[in-house]
């Protein structure tokens, strides 16, 4: 059975089913259940993914303490390797990881190598690590010194969502692997195919088998992972309601925990702003991803009379064309959901500037780009996360007003100002509670080595999934002081 995803276009194509990966072999779940992987694009089928429980798990923590000690006595630059050769392994096999995110999520082709992209200047970080993670010695007392290791916690895991397959995978595999630790990674359900090749790929990078494990399914795998005494980190990104429950529930058997949650991010656009550029990007982050991304634009907060960029984005939006510059939502559901939001604010007396509703064929799962002017900010489609291609405008009559809507969202992941004037820049930067911002840029992503994490109700745990917090949390540093003779004049210090 090969597992080289044969696709060169969107033309449908099946797969490999996803079953766990323990110990380096792929093996069932311990029941029978599966779930269909299907393509958004085609409403087909192109795989099914075995559905675990706790027994799944429990053999997963098996292979990762069996593995665990020969991994952790590596030096660290040795096991950085495993990371150059991923980064290289992904490279040459581009094309065919792209099309495998495209077809199993329903983002287009672009979109799908942006991903891969990303994911490996992820793999670049861990390769830099063995550099960073050099950890200072003083002589803090005479003929006393102290010095810091970071040592791995031991047995991990992650639980990822389905808008980004390989990409979120790879926000903390390089730091937990290279840290030291055994990996357990639970992909979402509807998205568990890239994460096949991921597991290949890092096998021929050299990884011993047992450190990178995959257990596929859904709640009750992840309860499981929560419940499980010896696995002693775990992160999730995914759903702010999920990542509440997961944040609880895993920290009862003493983990560390970070939860990355839901996003409702507001750009504030003033009059000021550069009409084409501004158009340009509040079109690209609202409708990117088919809007299926944290970091989506989802409210527009217009200030003041800005009806010619109001104007031009409706333009560039109505130039997208379905299937070619915008991708498939990811299953019915979530159409009707997004349908279901604009159909509430249009019957709330919001106006439908560009109307996606019933676009695309009618195989398939499509909205198109929706820009809904004169939004409320107290309705639905101006607070909640609607997580398609939307974009809510409210308008406002000044900058504090501006701001002061963007800090009456629960969430806090992402916000951007579009502005010629440094003041009105900083003002926003200054005063909006978000986690990561934007100056002209609608999808304010900090690349690495900066860390990716929001606040409020976007995130909960403390510090960024990615950079040198991910790093911290998937390490534990050990403080050894040591003196290597007795010295004459000593003090209470020493
Ligand atoms: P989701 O919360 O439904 O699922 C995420 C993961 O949790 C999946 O692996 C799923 O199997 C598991 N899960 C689902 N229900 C569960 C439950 N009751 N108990 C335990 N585990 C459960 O999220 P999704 O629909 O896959 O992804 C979209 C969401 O993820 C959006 O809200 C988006 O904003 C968010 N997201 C956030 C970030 C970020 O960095 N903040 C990044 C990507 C996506």
């Amino acid at each position: 059975m090969s597992t080289i995803f044969s696709a060169k276009s969107y033309d449908f194509t099946s797969y490999v089913d996803a079953q766990n990966y323990i110990n380096g072999q792929w093996v069932s779940a311990q029941n029978s259940d599966t779930m269909d992987v299907i393509n958004p694009r085609h409403a087909q089928t192109m795989a099914k993914v075995v559905m675990s429980g706790a027994k799944d798990v429990a053999s997963a923590v098996e292979a990762a303490k069996a593995a665990l000690p020969g991994w952790q006595e590596m030096p660290i630059r040795e096991r950085g390797e495993v990371m150059y050769k991923l980064r290289q392994l992904m490279h040459e096999n581009i094309e065919e990881l792209t099309w495998l995110i495209s077809h199993e999520n329903g983002k287009t082709y672009a979109e799908s190598k942006a991903e891969v992209l990303k994911a490996i200047e992820c793999a670049e970080y861990g390769c830099s690590l063995p550099n960073l993670a050099a950890a200072p010695q003083l002589e803090v007392s005479r003929g006393v010194d102290c010095r810091i290791v970071y040592e791995s916690v031991g047995i991990v895991a992650g639980v990822t969502p389905f808008n980004f397959p390989l990409m979120v995978p790879l926000w903390m595999l390089p730091q937990a692997l290279v840290g030291g630790n055994a990996f357990i990674l639970k992909p979402s359900e509807q998205v568990p195919l890239s994460c096949i090749r991921l597991a290949e790929m890092l096998k021929e990078a050299g990884l011993p088998d047992g450190i990178f494990n995959i257990i596929n399914g859904g709640q009750e795998a992840v309860e499981a992972l929560c419940d499980n005494e010896d696995i002693g980190a775990l992160a999730f990104v995914g759903s702010t309601r999920v990542a509440k429950i997961v944040y609880g529930r895993a920290a009862q058997t003493g983990k560390r925990v970070l939860c990355l949650g839901g996003a409702k991010n507001h750009l504030i656009v003033v009059p000021d702003a550069d009409l084409e550029l501004t158009a340009q990007n509040v079109t690209a982050s609202y409708t990117g991803c088919a809007g299926q991304r944290c970091m989506a634009a989802s409210v527009m907060v217009a200030v003041g009379e800005v009806d010619h960029i109001v104007d031009a984005i409706a333009q560039h939006s109505k130039q997208i064309e379905l299937g070619k510059d915008l991708g498939a939502i990811v299953n019915q559901a979530s159409v009707e959901r997004i349908t279901r939001y604009i159909n509430e604010a249009e019957s709330q007396g919001a106006k439908i500037l560009v109307d996606g509703r019933g676009q695309g064929d009618e195989h398939g799962y499509w909205v198109g780009p929706t820009l809904i002017d004169h939004v409320k900010g107290d309705m639905p489609a101006a607070k909640e996360e609607i997580f398609g291609p939307v974009l809510s405008i409210v308008r406002v009559n000044n900058l504090d007003e501006a701001i002061e809507l963007e800090n009456s969202s629960a969430y806090g992941n992402a916000s951007s100002v579009y502005t010629t004037s440094g003041d009105v820049a900083r003002k926003v930067m200054n005063q909006v509670s978000a986690g990561m911002c934007g100056v002209n840029i609608g999808v304010p992503v900090p690349r690495e080595p900066f860390g990716f994490g929001g606040w409020n109700d976007s995130k909960f745990g403390h510090g960024n999934i990615t950079g040198w917090d991910g790093y911290r949390f998937w390490t534990r540093p050990r403080k050894i002081s040591s003196k290597w003779a007795l010295q004459k004049d000593t003090t209470w210090m020493s």
